[in-house]
């Protein structure tokens, strides 16, 4: 198999006060890390990933043996650099295979095929579109769903920079984003599922999903997200933004895995069937008129799980930010629980749009 390769060299000046975050971000994306003096490897699934300091310098490398993986190792490495490196303005240009590229390999348009409601507040929309491969690689369960919107009805899709990342249209083309889970992905057929959730206040997800018919186009990118390490055992808890990953779960991990899940939904009409494949024991809460993100007890059952002492353990939380944040600081600060053992994520804020759409 041939190898692809290629490079960009930055000039940083204050890279070693973030350069650890730069590399537990790389390392958290499941990678196999070496230290040498002056240099770090990763080894990822579907490709590796240099970090060399030379004086004045990180030069970044990235090699994979296909397209996809390159483009991937390319993407998390640019914006692993982007997000920390933000003071010192990095401005990374890619040389060597496919440096001229234009063709963004993480982004598909897709069609809307069909529409219809799981319960009365969670409607789920098939999209399909072609060359989904990649969509089931890397380990992303996640997407970024690009919208049209009222004022952006028909927008133009994004392109790939020389620095790896999206290039996007002017503002008056350019559409809204929005993170979303595949629920479940058919590459046979060319199709995938994504569950909205119908929630109030002005929106662009929840609306486009009213509106939702056949024919209907959005574009997607991804696949994004840090993967769910495999293990022996889970604790899981996610209010309805999270329950199509925690669905996803429970359908797909092997079925001797142990654990509870926990999931948040607002009453006993948004309970679905999940055809859970594991022995993990599932709890729905329910609300029972309390606001979205204000009920205490989602975070409160989950944290009182109890570890087991023996085989592998990983903890899985996703909701309103409050309840993200209490989670991930007692798993990580009081549990001294490792990022390789948990992800607790806010997938929503209360009173703010667009969290987490980049
Ligand atoms: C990795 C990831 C995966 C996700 N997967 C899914 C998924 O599969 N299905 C899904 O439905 N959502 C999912 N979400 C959550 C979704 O991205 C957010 O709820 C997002 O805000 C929805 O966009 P919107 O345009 O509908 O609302 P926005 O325009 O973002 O927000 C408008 C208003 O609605 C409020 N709002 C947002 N979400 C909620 C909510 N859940 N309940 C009540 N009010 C809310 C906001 O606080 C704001 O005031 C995911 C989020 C992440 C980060």
């Amino acid at each position: 198999m041939s190898i692809l390769n290629c490079q960009a060299r930055l000039r940083l000046p204050n890279l070693a006060s973030y350069l650890h975050l730069i590399t537990d971000r790389l390392q958290s994306f499941d990678a196999a890390v070496s230290r040498h003096s002056g240099r770090m490897d990763f080894r990822f699934s579907f490709g590796e990933a240099t970090l060399e300091m030379v004086p004045d310098l990180l030069v970044l490398r990235a090699s994979a043996g296909d397209r996809d993986g390159l483009a991937r190792t390319k993407d998390i490495l640019a914006t692993a650099v982007e997000i920390y490196a933000k003071q010192d303005g990095p401005e990374i240009v890619w040389t060597g295979d496919l440096a001229q590229d234009t063709r963004l390999a993480q982004f598909r348009e897709m069609t809307v095929t069909d529409v219809y409601d799981l319960t009365p507040h969670m409607r789920r929309i098939r999209l399909a579109g072609e060359d989904l491969g990649r969509f089931g690689k890397f380990q992303g369960m996640h997407i970024r769903i690009l919208f049209p919107t009222r004022a952006v009805p028909d927008p133009a899709w994004p392109s790939l920079g020389a620095n790896g990342l999206p290039v996007w249209p002017a503002d008056d083309r350019r559409p809204v984003a929005r993170v979303y889970t595949i629920r479940t992905l058919d590459l046979d057929a060319g199709h995938m599922d994504v569950d909205f959730l119908i929630h109030e206040g002005e929106s662009v997800g929840s609306a486009w999903a009213l509106q939702a018919r056949a024919g209907h186009k959005v574009g997607i990118m991804g696949p994004v997200g840090r993967p769910v390490r495999p293990a022996d055992w889970y604790v899981l808890g996610a209010d309805e933004t999270g329950l199509p990953a925690v669905g996803r779960l429970l359908e797909t991990l092997p079925c001797h895995t142990k654990g509870v899940a926990f999931i948040e939904i607002a009453d006993s009409a948004e309970r679905q069937q999940i055809n859970n494949a594991t022995q993990i024991e599932l709890h729905w809460l329910e609300r029972c008129g309390k606001a979205p993100g204000t009920d205490g007890r989602l975070a409160e059952q989950v944290l009182s799980a109890e570890w087991p002492k023996e085989g592998t353990a990983f903890g899985w939380f996703a909701a309103e930010a409050e309840a993200a944040k209490l989670v991930r600081e007692t798993w990580r600060g009081q549990m001294r629980l490792g990022r390789d053992q948990t992800i607790a994520a806010a997938y929503w804020r209360r009173g703010q749009a667009g969290l987490m759409a980049g």
